[in-house]
C-alpha cells in the first residue's frame, strides 16, 4: 500500500490530516527554500509520488561523497558558528535529494517511530506495547519491509509491537545488549530469528539508511542493569535536517552522555522525542540546553503514571519548544528537506 493512499485512509477515520503552519519562522524558511531552488525539495508532501516506481534510485557514489562533505561542513558550521547564509550555500551544493519522513506513530502509551528515507528505506525505532495497534500502523503505512529495527530498551511499551513488526523481515536489529527476561523479549527474539535478522548491540555505529545518516548512540558505560538508563539513542541527519530520539533515558544516562561531550547530541534539532513519555525524570534543563529542540513529540496514551508530567510540559514551554502529543494529535509526521526545512502533519 502506498503511503499517500494509506494516509488518506487513516485520515478518513478521523479529521483529515492538517498541516501545521503556526510557527512563523518555519513558514519563512519554507518560502525561502521554495524561491531558492524549485523542484522536488520544495514540494509539499502531498505532491510527492507515492508509488515505489516513483521513488528515487539510491544515491550515486558522488552523492555519498557529497553527504560526507556536507556532514563535515555542518559539524564545522556548528563549531565555528558559521552564518545561516554560509550553511544554506553548503546545503544547496551538496544536499541529498528528496525528503525524509519521521513519523511518531500513535500506538497508545509507548514509543514507535517510523523513518523512511527518500529512497524508500525503512527504520522502525520501538514498536509500542500493543501488537494490535502495531499491526494497524503497519497496514496504514505499508510497512512490508524494515531495513533497520531498533529496540531502545527491552520494556514492554517499546518492544511488544516489534514482535508484530518482525513480520516485515528486519535486515538489522539493534538493541542495548541487555536482553529482557520477559516472555515478550523471548517472543521478539524468536520472531527475529525466524526472519534471519542480524542482531547487533548498539556501539555508536553509523548506518546509512539510503541517504539518511543514522547515528546510533550507545548507552554510556556503568549504567547498571536498569533498562531505562540503558536506552539506545538514535540521531538522524539528512543534510541540515536532524532528529533525535533517546527512548526512556533518565537523568543518569543523559548526564553521562553530556559528560561524553558528544557532537551528535548537540542541537539544534528540528525534531525531538520527549524522553520517557514526558516523565519528570527524563528531560531536564541541562540536557535540553544542549539538545535545543525546535519541536518535541510526546509519545503517550492513557496511563497511570501521570505522563506527560507538568514538569516536562513546563520545561518545553520555558524553552520555547513546540509540543505535539500522540494522545491528542494522533500520529505526528515530519517531512524533512536536506536544507533543514520541514512540514509537520498531525492526524488530528
Ligand atoms: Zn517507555
Amino acid at each position: 500500500m502506498s503511503e499517500k493512499g494509506s494516509g488518506k485512509k487513516a485520515a478518513g477515520k478521523k479529521a483529515p490530516e492538517k498541516a501545521e503552519k503556526k510557527r512563523p519562522e518555519k513558514k519563512a524558511t519554507a518560502k525561502k527554500a521554495a524561491s531558492r531552488k524549485p523542484g522536488p525539495q520544495s514540494r509539499k508532501p502531498a505532491a510527492r509520488k507515492p508509488s515505489r516506481a516513483g521513488r528515487r534510485r539510491g544515491p550515486s557514489p558522488a552523492d555519498i561523497a557529497g553527504l560526507v562533505v556536507l556532514a563535515l561542513t555542518v559539524s564545522l558550521a556548528a563549531c565555528n558558528g558559521m552564518t545561516g547564509k554560509g550553511k544554506e550555500k553548503a546545503s544547496a551544493e551538496t544536499a541529498p535529494e528528496g525528503q525524509v519522513t519521521v513519523r511518531f506513530l500513535d500506538v497508545g502509551q509507548g514509543d514507535a517511530v517510523l523513518v523512511r528515507s527518500p529512497e524508500g528505506k525503512t527504520m522502525l525505532i520501538d514498536g509500542g506495547r500493543s501488537t494490535v495497534l502495531m499491526e494497524q500502523q503497519m497496514k496504514t503505512y505499508g510497512i512490508d519491509k524494515i531495513d533497520v529495527m531498533v529496540a531502545t530498551h527491552a520494556d514492554a511499551d517499546h518492544i511488544a509491537g516489534l514482535v508484530t513488526a518482525a513480520s516485515a523481515k528486519p535486515t538489522l536489529f539493534i538493541n542495548n545488549g541487555l536482553g529482557g527476561s520477559t516472555k515478550t523479549w523471548e517472543r521478539l527474539v524468536s520472531a527475529l530469528q525466524a526472519q534471519k535478522t542480524t542482531f547487533r548491540k548498539a556501539s555508536n555505529q553509523i548506518i546509512n539508511l539510503g541517504s539518511v545518516k543514522v547515528q546510533v548512540i550507545a548507552p554510556p558505560p556503568n549504567m547498571g542493569s536498569d533498562q531505562n538508563d540503558n536506552s539506545v539513542g538514535v540521531a538522524l541527519q539528512f543534510g541540515d535536517f536532524r532528529a533525535l530520539m533517546t527512548g526512556d533515558s533518565e537523568r543518569k544516562e543523559t548526564a553521562a552522555w553530556l559528560e561524553q561531550d558528544r557532537a551528535e547530541i548537540a542541537g539544534p534539532f528540528q525534531v525531538y522525542k520527549s524522553i520517557h513519555h514526558g516523565a519528570a525524570n527524563g528531560d531536564n534543563p541541562a540536557w535540553l540546553a544542549v539538545v535545543r529542540p525546535q519541536n518535541v513529540v510526546i509519545s503517550v496514551g492513557e496511563n497511570n503514571y501521570g505522563h506527560p508530567t507538568k514538569t516536562a510540559l513546563d520545561l518545553y514551554k520555558q524553552n520555547g519548544v513546540r509540543i505535539y502529543r500522540t494522545d491528542q494529535n494522533g500520529t505526528v509526521t515530519f517531512t524533512g528537506n536536506a536544507d533543514g526545512t520541514y512540514t509537520v502533519n498531525t492526524q488530528r
